[in-house]
């Protein structure tokens, strides 16, 4: 297969697991149990296939512009498509269209299902990762914001995202990031420390969206 890097770039998106399907021989990647991309391998266990899914409009143009993006082999042929391992797509393409169909399937959730699955909250804290999780805190996702030092209001950030917006996360602003974020330091912090947690965050979501 022309593409080595897949295995380990379908993997490094956050919620992402994986499983062999013995019966077809497919290895399918989930994100909240469902399938947003496969390899399909032969008898040899060689892949014959990558499968993902574009939107029907987008998977019509790629289709009648590359050859070797094809109708989903053994799938939903509006929605999937099977791109042949050692033909001519380019690695940028082909990670452009995985990210999609990433995004596609993680958007069938709703939103806080979404962010449970990302394992971030709305600026791409991971709450998990703190030592006040799951005794003083719930964590933001679970208190929709009115984490335990927030007075029994949601969070600003929280409130503009989620309440005002309607957004899933912070990722989906183009004001990222923003005064609001500025506006909720935790005074404990120092500057450097601050300009670290912002990019931290910003560089979580930013992998949200399948940036680098
Ligand atoms: S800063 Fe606000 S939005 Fe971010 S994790 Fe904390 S409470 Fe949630
Ligand atoms: S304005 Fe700020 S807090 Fe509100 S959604 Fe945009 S980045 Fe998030």
């Amino acid at each position: 297969m022309k593409y080595p890097w897949i295995d380990e770039y379908l993997l490094s998106k956050h919620g992402v697991t994986k499983d062999l399907q013995a019966e077809w021989n497919w290895i399918r990647y989930h994100i909240g149990g469902k399938m947003f991309a496969a390899i399909l391998l032969d008898e040899n266990d060689q892949p014959y296939y990558i499968n993902l899914k574009l939107e029907p409009m987008e998977s019509e143009l790629m289709r009648q512009q590359y050859p070797d993006i094809i109708p989903g082999y053994y799938s939903n042929k509006q929605h999937w498509n099977s791109v042949k391992p050692d033909g001519a797509i380019p690695d940028d393409l082909l990670k452009h269209w995985l990210d999609r169909s990433y995004e596609l399937v993680l958007k069938g959730f709703p939103k806080q299902k979404q962010r449970e699955i990302l394992g971030l909250s709305v600026c791409g804290t991971d709450c998990s990762a703190c030592p006040l999780h799951g005794s003083v805190c719930t964590g933001c996702n679970e208190a929709c914001g009115k984490v335990f030092h927030a007075d029994g209001k949601a969070c600003p950030i929280y409130a503009c995202c989620d309440n005002k917006h309607r957004f899933t996360n912070c990722a989906s602003c183009d004001r990222v990031p923003c005064e609001v974020w500025q506006a909720t330091r935790d005074p404990s912090m120092t500057d450097e420390q601050f300009r670290k947690s912002i990019e931290d965050r910003v560089s979580a979501l930013k992998s949200c969206r399948g940036e680098k």
